[in-house]
């Protein structure tokens, strides 16, 4: 038996793989890449391949690809064999270094948003040599960054990237000031929890609207849902165990830190939690985690949903992005110091959060919008689509005392002055538990809790570090001309909480009094997709990314259109399905069950006329009320979807979906809900919630 120990990470090529099968120098030379971003020269690259390609078909690889992750959100890959003739009939197996470090995939079918169009045909991927290689499926699988030839960004690695090199400049400038000469480099980090439901495989199959859309279009609801809240931190059952268990090894193997793990709020639904790592290396852990969720599942007969709301009235599922900012040196920024120029240091990248987040709450709200998400964010279960920041009590406080230059507490009667004073200790549980807030601090990082389950984190951890960062940048202008620093850091902080203190909310996040209030305070509410994106483009938020190096402007506008292409896409695939469902299943099953009653009821004699409606007659009534109903629903959402669908412009075309399309999927989806509640089950052609839900035991 091998331990977890030494199974961990061993389809890695890690630091310590790469210690033990590179040459010295070639080692030494890959750790300055690693650690200090430093280029790797191609000599170094060749001799890197030819011992990952080694280290690799010793554990029984005998294919290599450039893995990368397109506009589409799922990660893509191409295989190409190590192996190579060698002219005498033999084969030998082959990898350089020009092949480890640049890819042509046959780009064309990827989304580009016109950007191909207008800059080059084709387009290659480029190896990230931060973040490490690995084997699935008997693949080397080589991390990489997909651009066009003229260098435009077609995947979401290579702006994540760019906005870690944009807080490592700034953060670094700022920590400069407080005198840390010590601090080479400032990472992002994150720890994304990942929710998901578990439902029996037979089942699946037999619900093309699972299998076309990742969620039910249709299906009444189960007679027990959520109500009982019996399911959260409830006993795992034996078969989501052995699931686990199973995806825990597979994940751990990959070196995926997999720690905490259990059942969620709502029947079949399961949370899974990683140990906190950079933002770049846990984007695409998280990806790979996703992947080999929904791989294990099918394992053990069953398939894992990770769509934003896979079951209406039921708890949908999300992605908790946990971020914060580390040195080299291993101090975590957003940690509250032992001394009061620590502490100076913490409230001032704390402020710079908050400062980024209200200035730039419309780019957070669109960084997690998506068809799926939007049935969540508004409902009475994730946040509101409202961006506010909840930092606890104490934290509150202590901001409260240094805008209106008093104490923070009743005990302490002098007046807080940053540089001078500690902070109170913060008992690290009081911080949290606002469950409600979509953008929670939690004693050494923040929670940012709108992002959906299905998404990628890349998005939501691009705007923030750029966000961020950009306001790093101005407090650096401004204290670095500074003339007495401690006086003009004071003021800096104080300013900074007065003018941004509007995106601060403590209370409960899904009262609608909240939603009052927020506008009041001029936060946006964009509550759908296209309302969001609408925004994506707007003055501010050019200049943010293109003054940071993080996008172009042509980057953006393909951006834009791709998102928005991509929701009417997914509309117009989820209308699809429910015409075909209603048209060639739902309708002649009524119909069949409705003719099997009325015959039954025509063959039983009435003795007393005016004896109540028997369950035949009165069932039959009710189906030929709604079946016609049902019908006509179906033609106006034919309509709807066929002019929307019509229509040229990306963003008129995702407006018109939301508008008219969606509306009329709800109304049909009322209509045949309520005829499922009157057709036997048998007669029925879909499994209903129930068998769903509770497929698993
Ligand atoms: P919760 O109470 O929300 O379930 P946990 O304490 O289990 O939170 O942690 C949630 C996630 O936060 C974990 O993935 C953890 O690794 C991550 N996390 C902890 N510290 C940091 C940090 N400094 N930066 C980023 N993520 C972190
Ligand atoms: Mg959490």
């Amino acid at each position: 038996m091998t331990t977890v120990r030494e199974e961990f990470g061993s389809l890695v090529f890690d630091e310590a793989t790469m210690r033990e099968k590179l040459p010295k120098e070639t080692f030494r030379q890959m750790q300055k890449t690693l650690h200090e971003g430093k280029r790797l020269q191609p000599e170094t690259a060749s001799v890197v391949a030819n011992a990952m390609k080694d280290w690799a078909i010793e554990k029984g690889a005998t294919h290599f690809t450039h893995w990368f992750q397109p506009m589409t959100g799922v990660t893509a890959e191409k295989h190409d064999g190590f192996l190579t003739p060698s002219g005498d009939g033999k084969i030998i197996m082959e990898f350089s270094g020009k092949e480890l470090v640049r890819g042509e995939p046959d780009a064309s079918s990827f989304p580009s948003g016109g950007l191909r169009a207008t800059f080059e045909a084709r387009g290659y991927t480029a190896w990230d040599p931060t973040s490490y290689a690995f084997i699935k499926d008997k693949t080397l699988c080589i991390p990489t960054a997909f651009c066009s030839y003229g260098g435009e960004a077609l995947d979401k690695k290579t702006p994540l990237l760019r906005s870690m090199e944009a807080i490592n400049r700034e953060a670094l400038r700022v920590l400069r000031l407080f005198g840390n000469t010590g601090v080479t480099s400032v990472k992002t980090t994150v720890g994304p929890e990942q929710e998901y439901f578990l439902i029996d495989k037979e089942l699946y199959d037999r619900r093309p609207d699972l299998i076309y859309t990742g969620r039910t279009l249709f299906g009444a609801k189960a007679p027990k849902g959520q109500e009982l809240e019996d399911h959260y931190f409830g006993t795992i059952k034996p078969r989501v165990k052995a699931y686990m268990e199973d995806l825990n090894a597979e994940l751990w193997r990959l070196g995926v830190l997999a720690k905490t793990e259990h059942n969620e709020v709502a029947p079949a639904q399961h949370e899974l939690a990683p140990v906190f790592t950079t933002t770049n290396i846990a984007t695409d852990h998280n990806q790979l985690t996703m992947e080999v969720m929904q791989k294990v599942a099918r394992r053990h007969g069953m398939v894992c949903l990770l769509h934003e709301k896979p079951f209406a009235g039921v708890n949908g599922s999300g992605k908790h992005n946990n971020w914060s900012i580390s040195t080299n040196t291993g101090v975590n920024l957003l940690e509250p110091g032992e001394t009061p120029f620590e502490n100076a240091q913490f409230l001032l990248f704390l402020t710079a959060v908050i400062r980024a987040v209200d200035e730039y709450q419309d780019l957070l709200r669109i960084s997690v919008a998506s068809a799926g998400n939007d049935h969540r964010l508004g409902a009475n279960e994730a946040p509101p689509a409202v961006v506010s920041m909840f930092l606890g009590e104490e934290l509150a406080a202590v901001l409260d005392a240094i805008e209106k230059e008093g104490s923070y507490n009743a005990k302490d009667r002098e007046m807080m002055k940053i540089g001078v004073h500690v902070l109170p200790k913060f008992p690290k549980d009081s911080t949290d538990r606002n469950r409600t807030s979509p953008f929670a601090f939690t004693g050494n990082k923040f929670e940012f809790r709108m992002l959906g389950s299905s998404a990628s984190v890349a998005d939501a951890n691009t705007v923030l570090n750029t966000a961020v960062a950009s306001v790093l940048r101005d407090f650096a202008d401004r204290l670095e001309g500074a003339e007495d620093f401690a006086a003009e850091l004071h003021n800096l902080i104080r300013d900074t909480v007065i003018a941004h203190k509007r995106i601060l909310f403590n209370g409960n996040g899904y009262d609608d009094a909240w939603l009052r209030e927020a506008e009041k305070r001029g936060l946006s509410n964009y509550k759908t997709t296209p309302e969001a994106l609408a925004h994506f483009l707007d003055e501010k938020n050019v200049r943010l990314f293109t003054s940071m190096g993080v996008f172009s402007e042509a980057e953006l506008r393909s951006r834009s259109e791709i998102y928005e292409e991509n929701y009417a896409k997914i509309l117009n695939i989820e209308a699809l399905t429910m015409i075909d469902m209603t048209k060639r299943s739902i309708l002649p099953a009524v119909s069949k069950f409705a003719g099997s009653l009325a015959e039954s009821a025509s063959s039983v004699r009435r003795v007393v006329t005016e004896a109540p409606l028997t369950y035949e007659e009165e069932t039959v009534a009710s189906l030929s009320r709604l079946a016609p109903s049902a019908a006509e629903k179906l033609h106006v959402l034919e309509n709807a979807n066929m002019a929307a669908r019509a229509l040229e412009d990306s963003a008129a075309r995702a407006m018109a979906y939301k508008d008219t399309v969606l509306p009329a999927m709800t109304e049909l989806r009322v209509v045949v809900d309520g005829l499922e509640t009157l057709v036997s089950h048998d007669a029925w052609p879909y499994p209903s919630y129930g068998d769903l839900l509770y497929s698993v035991r």
